[in-house]
This record gives structure tokens, sequence and C-alpha cells, in this order.
């Protein structure tokens, strides 16, 4: 094991592929590309190949002396002006995986997979390799994607060979491997692990998330000659409803259960200063990472709106905008993460993550678990993310005891 040719080739990789503004792995361009043939030597270095999947995904195959396999990756695409560690750290991280098995038989196959457009920064759809493997990508949705630029999503894909209307046959390929475990590791992008001063984390699972917009109608009027009990003011229904939903959240949340809850946008009309608001629109974004919680926490918003409507006098509607279960991990995993976390760093403490990630992708198909390493200040996608070097360290070491515990749990599957 050794986590400082972990950081060595993560360094390599950022002086290839970043300008003085951060990384510049936008997938489906130049400089993606470039870091994939760069990772290509890497592999064949060790004396295998890249594999690369219809949807653009690439795969390494380490085959063992089962066909039952343990998956290691993450992401080489970065942002425009990206951090050095987001996505590749576990690519990174799960070279070396193979590295300590390479030039023997393992006693089980391992995969290694840089997924395709994990971000989404060019054409707006995240996790776009990873979703089609899992068979969740819905190409009509995606087909007249375009960039800033003008570019067609299809045209991008075809100029990496990859067909839109064959991405799903990636599917295929992910159901014909005997997936026993998906092992992620990636940069926390936020401050949590910083807030407790501890180097790595054992990812709970992914946030479920329920998006709405609330619109509340009321009556427009003069601001001087409406006294206030004779007032349908929308504003102020809409301000109700924002107060009582962090209630909610904050009733809702114990460690760990990863509840937040955020009102983003406050539209309102006529945004005079002498009228009375007669419409106001606020979104709500509730996130958990307990399906039941979640639904608790969106009912009782709903109640809390339809209160404030009728104690304003005014009328509500609701519009979902997006939703997404939550995505808890494997426990079975869970535990072994948090026992190789625990003898790396004294500690193993769990977070749920709120942004989604590939693994997310993967929960339907085999057991899945991920790992984070700490965020300095918090910040990601950007050129300040970092993790300071004995934390980076820790972290690689802990997640590459956690694949030789997997790989020694798998053997014993049957
Ligand atoms: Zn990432």
């Amino acid at each position: 094991m050794n986590a400082q040719r972990v950081v060595a080739d993560l360094r390599e990789l950022a002086a290839l592929t970043s300008t003085a503004d951060g990384a510049q792995r936008l997938a489906w361009g130049p400089v993606w590309r470039q870091a994939r043939e760069w990772f290509a030597g890497k592999i064949g270095a060790l004396g295998l190949r890249i594999e690369t999947d219809s949807a653009g995904n690439n795969w390494v195959t380490l085959p063992g002396a089962s066909p039952k396999t343990v998956i290691v990756g993450s992401h080489l695409d970065s942002v425009p002006n990206g951090g050095w560690l987001d996505g590749c750290l576990g690519v990174m991280a799960g070279l070396e995986a193979l590295r300590m098995h390479a030039g023997a038989t393992p006693p089980v196959t391992l995969k290694l997979v840089d997924w395709a457009d994990e971000e989404g920064a060019r054409f707006g759809r995240s996790l776009l390799g990873s979703a089609a493997a899992a068979g969740s990508l819905k190409v009509d949705e995606v087909r007249e994607l375009k960039d800033r630029q003008g570019t067609r999503l299809v045209d991008a894909l075809a100029e990496n060979g990859v067909q839109l209307d064959r991405m799903l046959d990636a599917h295929g390929d992910l159901k014909k491997i005997d997936a026993r475990a998906y092992l992620e590791l990636h940069i926390e992008q936020g401050p949590v692990l910083e807030s407790i001063n501890k180097p790595t984390g054992v990812v709970l699972g992914t946030f479920g998330v329920e998006r709405n917009m609330i619109r509340f109608t009321g009556q427009a009027a003069h601001s001087g000659s409406t006294p206030i009990p004779m007032r349908r003011d929308a504003f102020l229904a809409a301000a109700e409803t924002a107060l009582a939903c962090r209630g909610i959240a904050l009733r809702h949340s114990k460690p760990g259960a990863g509840v937040v809850c955020t009102v983003g946008i406050v539209n309102v009309e006529p945004k005079i200063v002498t009228a009375v608001p007669g419409v106001c629109e606020i979104s709500i974004d509730q996130r958990a990472l307990d399906a039941g919680v979640l639904a608790a926490m969106l009912k009782d918003a709903r109640e809390a709106s339809e209160k404030a409507a009728r104690d304003n006098n005014v009328k509500v509607e609701w519009r979902e905008l997006w939703r997404i279960n939550p995505r808890p991990f494997d426990p079975a995993l869970l535990r072994l993460c948090e026992d190789a976390v625990r003898e790396e760093t004294g500690d193993a403490p769990r977070l749920p993550s709120g942004p989604l990630h590939d693994a997310a992708e993967m929960v339907p198909h085999m057991p899945v678990v991920m790992m984070f390493a700490y965020s300095s200040n918090g910040l990601s996608h950007c050129k300040e993310e970092d993790t300071p070097a004995q934390h980076l360290e820790k972290t690689i070491s802990a997640y590459l005891r956690l694949v030789q515990k997997t790989v020694a749990h798998v053997r014993e599957m049957k």
C-alpha cells in the first residue's frame, strides 16, 4: 500500500491538466481525453488495458481466482476551473488498489472504472456515464442538450466514439459483472469533517431530495389605504411557511440524519414598495437520508403552507420540480468501511452525502459504500479545493484497507 504514490500520481495529473485557475478536464473535451490517455499509460505499465463501454466509461479488469468482483473507481472529468481531488482521487486510489494485486491472481476479480461525465458541467446532465450503466438514463431527455457554444451533446459524444442511442448498452455490460461491491473514495466537498477535525469519514448514503415551488396568491392592494386585518398578503404567507419549514427540518434533525431544508428562491409581485404583495412564489428544497423522514418533512411542509395560507387569507399551490429517493449504502460494507477508517485514523465518523455521486447510481445494482476525505474550508469545484497532506495520506490508506477487507469479505461470499 502506497498512499504517497497515489498523491504523486494526483500531482502529476494536476500538472498536466490544470491552468493557474484549476483543473480543466471538462468531459468530452481535449484536456479530458489527454487525462484519460495519461491514465491509460499508467494502466499499460501494469500490463493491463482499458476497455471503453458504449457510454464512454473506461474499465480495467484484473481477473481473479473467482468471477466475484469488487469495483473501485470514480471520475477523471472535472468542472472548469475545478479542484485537483474531485473525482480523480477515487480513480488514482483505485489504480493503487490494482497495483497492490497486479502481477498475481487476486482471490476475486477487481475492476476499476472511470465514469464518463460525472460532473455534467458542459451539458447540464450529471452522472451521465454511470446513469447509462445503471440503466436509469432517459436518452430522450438528453438528446437535445447543447453546451454554451451551441455544440450538441450528441455531436460531442460522437467526437469521442459514443453514440447516444447505444449508451444504454453499457447497462447490459454492467449486469454481466458478478459485482459484489462498489467502493468509491471522494473528497467531501463540504465542511463536516473539518468541523470535527477528522481526516476521513464513512458515508452513510446519498440524500433523498424533494424540490418544489410553492405559490401563494392573495390580492395586491395599496399599502397606505388597506388596513392590516383586511390584507391578503402573499409574501407573509410565504415567509411564515419558510420559517415553519426551518422548524420542521430542525425537529427531524439528529446526528447523521442529514436533514436540511432551503428556501432559495423568493419571487414577489407586483414588487412595488407601496403595494401589498399579491403573489409570492418560493422554492423549497428538502433533503434527508431516511425516506420516511423525508416523506414526513414534505407532509409537514404542505400542512404548514396550508395553515399560513389560511391565516393570511390567500391560496396556495405546490408544483414539483424534481425528486429523488435516498440511496442508503450497504450495511455490511459500512461496517468494513468503519473498521478500515477506525484502524487508520482512530475514529470512524459517519456522515451522509449531500451531493450525488456515481455511487448513488450503483446502489440499485450492487452493495455500495463511499469514503470521504476532509475538505479544507469545505471548498470544492474551485482551484482552492484541498485536503491537508497528512489527512489525504491517512484517507488513501484507509481506503486501500477497505479494498483489502472487501476482497477478503467477498472471497467468503457464496
Ligand atoms: Zn466528483
